[in-house]
């Protein structure tokens, strides 16, 4: 597929609003076999696996609602805690980043006395993009103790996002061979292959993979989008975030459009 079909898939696209079970955001779906557009859990396995626990994430929307961040995390901090579980984990740590975010775009260049408030929301952002990444590795070491005790997709799914946020390629190799041997052939299936193959940058699998969800999936953008960044094609990978982002959340597709935006700004001086 190429970027005007890309870009076709996303519009043409008709998306039911749906509240996650598993991060509590209001997100888009398009079919019940879609996965969520912010922590991209599958919406089925949410459902059935970790109920209690979805329940109790759910509970930080009234906060998330009205960008309350610092009041969002205690609650977000007391689950993973209570609920210290792989999903949980990981569910908090895209949370962070999404936070890290958030004080990131606060940084105002054309304030009064911006230097001063800037560095401040600067280190924020980097204080709490690095407790996401803490959170990402303690799943992955959660996920590993899970494994040993007994193999589920979820879990091995679980440990291929974190690892794919964290660019551990070592970790992800692990997570992504045992889905391969797995009985199931699904929409994780095809889905962990989109992530995996775009992280490990194999254009050719990346791309099957990227148009195989595109009918079932919007999330396909952000792969799509990466593969773009891999080909040195900013300008299209800006395209593809920005259509995905009117629909989306998702804090990792925020993020790369301000790193394609910042690319494109400095290649003009
Ligand atoms: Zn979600």
């Amino acid at each position: 597929m190429n970027l005007s079909q890309y870009l076709h898939m996303l519009s043409a696209s008709s998306t039911n609003p749906y509240r996650c079970a598993y991060c509590g955001n209001m997100v888009h779906a398009l079919s019940n076999g879609s996965f969520c557009n912010y922590c991209e859990m599958p919406r089925k396995e949410i459902e059935t696996i970790l109920k209690e626990q979805h329940d109790l994430l759910s509970a930080k929307i009234e906060f998330l609602g009205e960008y309350k961040y610092e009041k969002a995390s205690k609650k977000v901090d007391e689950i993973a805690q209570k609920y210290p579980s792989p999903g949980v984990l990981y569910a908090s740590a895209i949370f962070y980043s999404e936070y890290s975010n958030y004080m990131f775009r606060g940084v105002d260049y054309n304030g009064k006395g911006y230097m001063y408030e800037n560095s401040q929301k600067r280190e924020q952002s980097w204080i709490l993009h690095a407790k996401s990444r803490g959170l990402m590795h303690s799943c992955i070491k959660m996920c590993n103790d899970e494994l040993k005790s007994g193999y589920t997709d979820f879990t091995a799914y679980v440990k291929l996002l974190s690892s794919a946020r964290i660019k551990d390629i070592v970790a992800a190799n692990e997570a992504f061979s045992m889905l391969s041997k797995s009985d199931a052939k699904g929409q994780i299936q095809i889905y962990s292959a989109m992530v995996y193959y775009t992280l490990v940058k194999n254009r050719k699998e990346a791309s099957i993979n990227i148009s195989a969800m595109a009918n079932s999936d919007i999330n396909f953008a952000y792969y799509a989008s990466e593969i773009y960044i891999y080909g040195k094609d900013n300008a299209s990978a800006k395209k593809i975030l920005s259509s995905f982002l009117n629909n989306s959340k998702m804090p990792h597709a925020s993020e790369l459009l301000a790193k394609v935006d910042d690319a494109m700004e400095a290649s003009k001086v």
